[in-house]
Protein backbone atom coordinates (compact mmCIF):
# COMPACT_ATOMS: atom_id res chain seq x y z
CA UNK A 1 0.00 0.00 0.00
CA UNK A 2 1.44 3.51 -0.37
CA UNK A 3 1.73 5.29 2.65
CA UNK A 4 3.89 8.42 4.36
CA UNK A 5 6.80 7.11 6.26
CA UNK A 6 8.41 9.26 8.54
CA UNK A 7 11.57 7.69 8.84
CA UNK A 8 13.10 10.34 11.67
CA UNK A 9 12.03 13.17 13.77
CA UNK A 10 12.10 16.15 11.82
CA UNK A 11 12.96 14.75 8.51
CA UNK A 12 10.33 14.40 5.93
CA UNK A 13 7.43 12.35 5.13
CA UNK A 14 8.35 9.75 2.78
CA UNK A 15 5.99 8.25 -0.28
CA UNK A 16 6.33 4.55 0.31
CA UNK A 17 5.03 1.17 -0.65
CA UNK A 18 4.64 -0.84 2.23
CA UNK A 19 3.15 -4.19 3.39
CA UNK A 20 -0.81 -3.37 4.89
CA UNK A 21 -0.16 -3.72 8.66
CA UNK A 22 -1.35 -6.86 10.30
CA UNK A 23 -4.25 -7.04 12.37
CA UNK A 24 -5.02 -8.99 15.60
CA UNK A 25 -8.15 -11.01 16.66
CA UNK A 26 -10.12 -7.85 17.98
CA UNK A 27 -8.99 -5.33 14.91
CA UNK A 28 -10.12 -4.31 12.14
CA UNK A 29 -8.34 -3.55 9.09
CA UNK A 30 -9.68 -0.16 7.41
CA UNK A 31 -9.80 1.51 3.87
CA UNK A 32 -8.54 4.89 5.01
CA UNK A 33 -11.13 7.07 3.23
CA UNK A 34 -10.24 10.42 5.23
CA UNK A 35 -7.66 11.19 7.75
CA UNK A 36 -7.71 14.32 9.27
CA UNK A 37 -4.01 16.42 10.35
CA UNK A 38 -4.20 18.29 13.02
CA UNK A 39 -1.09 20.29 15.79
CA UNK A 40 -0.36 16.77 17.53
CA UNK A 41 0.72 15.42 13.91
CA UNK A 42 3.60 18.40 14.38
CA UNK A 43 4.29 17.13 17.88
CA UNK A 44 4.91 13.88 16.86
CA UNK A 45 6.81 14.26 14.37
CA UNK A 46 9.18 16.81 15.46
CA UNK A 47 10.10 14.42 17.82
CA UNK A 48 8.16 15.98 20.88
CA UNK A 49 6.41 12.67 22.03
CA UNK A 50 8.70 11.28 24.44
CA UNK A 51 6.90 7.41 23.33
CA UNK A 52 6.65 7.50 20.06
CA UNK A 53 9.82 5.99 17.47
CA UNK A 54 10.31 5.67 13.95
CA UNK A 55 10.09 4.71 11.92
CA UNK A 56 5.92 5.44 11.82
CA UNK A 57 2.73 6.49 9.93
CA UNK A 58 0.85 9.53 11.56
CA UNK A 59 -2.39 9.81 11.10
CA UNK A 60 -4.69 8.97 14.11
CA UNK A 61 -8.01 10.73 12.77
CA UNK A 62 -9.81 8.15 11.02
CA UNK A 63 -12.42 7.45 9.13
CA UNK A 64 -12.88 4.54 6.42
CA UNK A 65 -14.57 1.30 5.18
CA UNK A 66 -13.73 -1.73 6.99
CA UNK A 67 -11.57 -4.25 4.47
CA UNK A 68 -11.15 -7.09 7.14
CA UNK A 69 -12.23 -8.24 10.42
CA UNK A 70 -10.13 -9.93 12.93
CA UNK A 71 -11.50 -13.29 14.26
CA UNK A 72 -13.07 -11.97 17.45
CA UNK A 73 -14.68 -9.45 15.89
CA UNK A 74 -18.67 -9.71 15.22
CA UNK A 75 -20.33 -6.40 15.21
CA UNK A 76 -18.34 -5.19 11.74
CA UNK A 77 -18.48 -6.70 8.20
CA UNK A 78 -16.35 -6.07 4.99
CA UNK A 79 -17.73 -2.68 4.01
CA UNK A 80 -19.38 -0.56 6.88
CA UNK A 81 -18.46 2.94 7.44
CA UNK A 82 -16.43 4.01 10.30
CA UNK A 83 -14.85 6.47 12.23
CA UNK A 84 -12.38 5.83 15.60
CA UNK A 85 -11.94 6.97 18.98
CA UNK A 86 -8.33 8.37 19.38
CA UNK A 87 -6.59 5.67 22.64
CA UNK A 88 -5.80 2.52 23.01
CA UNK A 89 -7.52 1.67 26.05
CA UNK A 90 -8.18 -1.74 28.35
CA UNK A 91 -11.63 -2.19 28.48
CA UNK A 92 -11.95 -3.68 32.03
CA UNK A 93 -10.21 -0.94 34.45
CA UNK A 94 -12.98 1.33 36.88
CA UNK A 95 -12.59 4.22 34.29
CA UNK A 96 -13.20 2.25 31.15
CA UNK A 97 -15.82 0.39 33.02
CA UNK A 98 -17.90 3.44 33.50
CA UNK A 99 -17.48 5.56 30.13
CA UNK A 100 -14.34 7.62 30.81
CA UNK A 101 -11.57 5.45 28.91
CA UNK A 102 -10.03 8.70 28.07
CA UNK A 103 -8.77 8.39 31.83
CA UNK A 104 -7.89 4.38 31.55
CA UNK A 105 -6.04 3.15 34.37
CA UNK A 106 -4.05 0.95 31.75
CA UNK A 107 -3.71 3.39 28.78
CA UNK A 108 -1.84 1.83 26.10
CA UNK A 109 -1.57 4.59 24.17
CA UNK A 110 -2.25 6.21 21.00
CA UNK A 111 -3.77 5.21 17.49
CA UNK A 112 -1.23 6.98 14.76
CA UNK A 113 1.53 6.76 17.17
CA UNK A 114 1.41 3.23 18.86
CA UNK A 115 -0.18 1.74 15.87
CA UNK A 116 0.27 2.34 12.54
CA UNK A 117 -1.88 5.84 11.53
CA UNK A 118 -3.69 6.58 8.78
CA UNK A 119 -1.31 8.38 6.45
CA UNK A 120 -1.92 5.19 4.66
CA UNK A 121 -3.86 3.90 2.44
CA UNK A 122 -4.94 0.98 4.91
CA UNK A 123 -4.54 1.08 8.77
CA UNK A 124 -5.69 -0.69 12.16
CA UNK A 125 -8.04 0.07 14.62
CA UNK A 126 -9.33 -2.33 17.62
CA UNK A 127 -12.89 -2.93 16.95
CA UNK A 128 -13.74 -1.67 20.42
CA UNK A 129 -12.62 1.59 19.06
CA UNK A 130 -15.17 1.89 16.04
CA UNK A 131 -18.38 4.10 16.10
CA UNK A 132 -20.71 3.67 12.53
CA UNK A 133 -21.00 6.54 10.35
CA UNK A 134 -24.68 7.43 8.52
CA UNK A 135 -24.48 7.72 4.47
CA UNK A 136 -25.46 11.29 5.51
CA UNK A 137 -22.04 11.79 7.10
CA UNK A 138 -18.87 12.03 4.57
CA UNK A 139 -15.92 10.50 5.37
CA UNK A 140 -13.68 13.90 5.20
CA UNK A 141 -16.52 14.92 7.66
CA UNK A 142 -16.34 11.74 9.93
CA UNK A 143 -12.43 11.86 10.24
CA UNK A 144 -12.70 15.25 12.29
CA UNK A 145 -15.65 14.03 14.70
CA UNK A 146 -13.57 12.47 17.26
CA UNK A 147 -11.54 15.31 18.15
CA UNK A 148 -12.41 17.85 16.73
CA UNK A 149 -16.05 17.76 17.59
CA UNK A 150 -15.94 14.65 20.58
CA UNK A 151 -13.37 17.13 22.39
CA UNK A 152 -15.46 20.48 23.41
CA UNK A 153 -18.32 17.90 23.83
CA UNK A 154 -17.09 16.36 26.32
CA UNK A 155 -15.66 19.36 27.87
CA UNK A 156 -18.84 21.05 27.85
CA UNK A 157 -21.38 18.46 28.69
CA UNK A 158 -19.44 16.11 30.89
CA UNK A 159 -17.20 18.54 33.06
CA UNK A 160 -18.50 22.30 32.33
CA UNK A 161 -22.08 20.92 32.58
CA UNK A 162 -23.37 24.20 30.64
CA UNK A 163 -26.84 25.30 31.08
CA UNK A 164 -28.76 27.26 28.92
CA UNK A 165 -28.17 31.06 29.42
CA UNK A 166 -24.63 31.02 30.50
CA UNK A 167 -22.16 32.81 29.08
CA UNK A 168 -19.22 31.18 27.51
CA UNK A 169 -15.47 32.51 26.47
CA UNK A 170 -13.82 30.14 23.91
CA UNK A 171 -10.06 31.29 23.36
CA UNK A 172 -8.55 29.85 20.20
CA UNK A 173 -11.98 30.05 19.25
CA UNK A 174 -11.02 29.90 15.38
CA UNK A 175 -9.22 26.41 15.69
CA UNK A 176 -10.58 23.13 14.78
CA UNK A 177 -11.42 22.73 17.52
CA UNK A 178 -12.78 26.16 18.94
CA UNK A 179 -14.95 26.00 15.78
CA UNK A 180 -17.15 23.36 16.77
CA UNK A 181 -17.04 24.08 20.51
CA UNK A 182 -18.89 27.41 19.37
CA UNK A 183 -21.26 25.50 18.08
CA UNK A 184 -22.23 23.29 21.06
CA UNK A 185 -22.28 25.44 23.46
CA UNK A 186 -25.16 27.62 20.72
CA UNK A 187 -26.56 24.47 20.71
CA UNK A 188 -26.57 24.09 24.37
CA UNK A 189 -28.37 27.66 24.67
CA UNK A 190 -25.26 29.67 25.81
CA UNK A 191 -24.51 32.78 24.81
CA UNK A 192 -20.56 32.86 23.53
CA UNK A 193 -17.66 34.93 23.58
CA UNK A 194 -14.81 34.10 21.03
CA UNK A 195 -11.08 34.89 20.88
CA UNK A 196 -8.46 34.56 18.64
CA UNK A 197 -6.04 35.85 16.34
CA UNK A 198 -6.88 37.65 12.82
CA UNK A 199 -10.01 38.92 10.87
CA UNK A 200 -10.60 35.42 9.07
CA UNK A 201 -10.90 33.36 11.94
CA UNK A 202 -13.08 36.25 14.05
CA UNK A 203 -15.26 36.32 10.96
CA UNK A 204 -15.76 32.65 10.87
CA UNK A 205 -16.35 32.81 14.48
CA UNK A 206 -19.12 34.78 14.03
CA UNK A 207 -20.54 33.26 11.05
CA UNK A 208 -20.59 30.12 13.68
CA UNK A 209 -22.78 31.63 16.02
CA UNK A 210 -20.35 33.77 18.52
CA UNK A 211 -22.17 36.65 20.12
CA UNK A 212 -19.07 38.57 20.17
CA UNK A 213 -15.68 38.21 18.78
CA UNK A 214 -12.31 39.85 20.76
CA UNK A 215 -9.06 39.86 18.82
CA UNK A 216 -6.31 38.20 20.95
CA UNK A 217 -3.27 40.28 19.74
CA UNK A 218 -5.14 43.76 21.44
CA UNK A 219 -4.13 41.72 24.55
CA UNK A 220 -6.03 41.00 27.92
CA UNK A 221 -9.49 40.46 27.10
CA UNK A 222 -10.63 40.30 30.78
CA UNK A 223 -12.45 43.79 30.24
CA UNK A 224 -14.08 43.42 27.24
CA UNK A 225 -15.55 40.26 29.25
CA UNK A 226 -16.65 41.82 32.24
CA UNK A 227 -18.52 44.40 30.07
CA UNK A 228 -19.99 42.28 28.41
CA UNK A 229 -21.41 39.70 31.36
CA UNK A 230 -22.69 43.07 33.52
CA UNK A 231 -19.39 42.77 35.72
CA UNK A 232 -20.11 39.11 36.42
CA UNK A 233 -17.26 37.23 34.71
CA UNK A 234 -18.27 34.43 32.06
CA UNK A 235 -19.76 31.52 33.87
CA UNK A 236 -17.59 28.77 31.84
CA UNK A 237 -14.31 29.21 30.25
CA UNK A 238 -13.02 26.75 27.34
CA UNK A 239 -9.27 27.28 27.52
CA UNK A 240 -7.49 26.37 24.28
CA UNK A 241 -4.68 28.18 24.21
CA UNK A 242 -2.34 28.13 26.97
CA UNK A 243 -0.30 31.17 29.01
CA UNK A 244 -0.67 33.48 26.57
CA UNK A 245 -4.55 33.49 27.64
CA UNK A 246 -4.74 31.91 30.68
CA UNK A 247 -4.02 35.52 33.31
CA UNK A 248 -7.33 37.00 30.86
CA UNK A 249 -9.41 33.88 31.67
CA UNK A 250 -8.50 33.89 35.34
CA UNK A 251 -9.73 37.40 35.30
CA UNK A 252 -12.79 36.92 33.51
CA UNK A 253 -13.83 33.96 35.63
CA UNK A 254 -17.25 34.60 37.51
CA UNK A 255 -17.87 33.53 40.87
CA UNK A 256 -18.97 29.74 40.84
CA UNK A 257 -17.28 30.29 37.21
CA UNK A 258 -15.93 26.30 36.28
CA UNK A 259 -12.82 27.09 33.62
CA UNK A 260 -11.93 23.96 31.21
CA UNK A 261 -8.79 23.26 30.32
CA UNK A 262 -8.12 21.03 26.87
CA UNK A 263 -5.61 23.02 24.94
CA UNK A 264 -2.00 24.86 26.39
CA UNK A 265 0.26 25.03 22.96
CA UNK A 266 2.00 28.44 24.07
CA UNK A 267 2.74 27.25 27.78
CA UNK A 268 1.46 25.30 30.60
CA UNK A 269 2.32 28.39 33.74
CA UNK A 270 -0.54 28.37 35.07
CA UNK A 271 -1.15 31.25 37.73
CA UNK A 272 -3.82 30.56 40.40
CA UNK A 273 -4.44 31.89 43.80
CA UNK A 274 -6.18 29.01 46.12
CA UNK A 275 -7.78 32.19 47.69
CA UNK A 276 -8.97 33.25 45.17
CA UNK A 277 -10.61 29.64 44.36
CA UNK A 278 -12.22 29.45 47.71
CA UNK A 279 -13.44 32.90 47.82
CA UNK A 280 -15.00 32.49 44.39
CA UNK A 281 -15.65 28.25 44.78
CA UNK A 282 -13.91 28.67 40.95
CA UNK A 283 -13.84 25.24 39.51
CA UNK A 284 -10.76 24.51 37.23
CA UNK A 285 -10.21 21.38 35.42
CA UNK A 286 -8.84 19.30 33.03
CA UNK A 287 -10.69 17.61 29.97
CA UNK A 288 -9.29 14.96 27.54
CA UNK A 289 -11.14 13.98 24.28
CA UNK A 290 -14.42 12.25 24.43
CA UNK A 291 -16.01 8.49 25.24
CA UNK A 292 -16.52 6.01 22.70
CA UNK A 293 -20.15 6.79 23.86
CA UNK A 294 -19.59 10.56 23.50
CA UNK A 295 -18.05 9.69 19.58
CA UNK A 296 -21.15 8.02 19.00
CA UNK A 297 -23.43 11.06 20.61
CA UNK A 298 -21.58 13.60 18.36
CA UNK A 299 -22.22 11.25 14.95
CA UNK A 300 -26.10 11.78 15.91
CA UNK A 301 -25.87 15.24 16.20
CA UNK A 302 -23.77 15.85 13.38
CA UNK A 303 -26.00 13.49 11.17
CA UNK A 304 -29.21 14.82 12.21
CA UNK A 305 -27.62 18.27 11.19
CA UNK A 306 -27.28 20.24 14.75
CA UNK A 307 -23.64 20.45 14.54
CA UNK A 308 -22.44 21.76 11.15
CA UNK A 309 -18.63 20.47 10.77
CA UNK A 310 -16.09 23.18 9.36
CA UNK A 311 -13.51 20.68 6.93
CA UNK A 312 -11.91 23.32 5.23
CA UNK A 313 -10.01 21.02 2.44
CA UNK A 314 -9.48 17.92 1.58
CA UNK A 315 -6.22 16.98 0.01
CA UNK A 316 -4.04 14.05 -1.38
CA UNK A 317 -1.79 12.61 0.70
CA UNK A 318 1.02 14.13 -1.25
CA UNK A 319 0.33 17.65 -0.28
CA UNK A 320 0.58 15.78 3.46
CA UNK A 321 3.92 18.23 3.47
CA UNK A 322 2.27 21.81 2.15
CA UNK A 323 -0.73 21.10 5.12
CA UNK A 324 1.60 20.32 7.89
CA UNK A 325 3.53 24.11 6.75
CA UNK A 326 0.55 25.55 6.98
CA UNK A 327 -0.80 24.10 10.23
CA UNK A 328 2.83 25.26 11.68
CA UNK A 329 1.84 28.80 10.41
CA UNK A 330 -1.41 28.58 12.09
CA UNK A 331 -2.99 29.96 8.78
CA UNK A 332 -6.06 27.21 9.09
CA UNK A 333 -9.28 27.82 9.46
CA UNK A 334 -11.46 24.57 10.71
CA UNK A 335 -10.14 21.11 9.83
CA UNK A 336 -7.70 20.03 6.45
CA UNK A 337 -8.47 16.35 5.61
CA UNK A 338 -6.01 14.23 3.68
CA UNK A 339 -7.40 11.27 1.88
CA UNK A 340 -5.18 8.50 1.25
CA UNK A 341 -7.49 6.22 -1.27
ZN1 LIG B 1 -9.13 0.97 31.23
Amino acid sequence: MRALVLREFGGPLLMEDVPVPDYGADDVLIRVKACAVDQFDLTIRDGKWPTARTPIILGHEIAGEVSAVGANVTNFVIGDRVTSTLYLTCGHCRYCLSGRETICANFKGYIGIHTPGAYAEFTTVPAVNLVRLPESISFSVGSVLANAVGTPYHAFTKRARIQPGEKVIITGAGGGVGVHAIQLARLMGAFVMAVDIGAEKLEQARALGADLVFDGSSGDFSNTAREWTSGLGADVILELVGTATFESSIKSLARGGRMVIVGSHTGTALNVSPQAMIANEWEIMGSRNCSKQELAEVVALVGGGKIQPVVSGVFALEQAEDLHKRLRERNIVGRVVLEPS
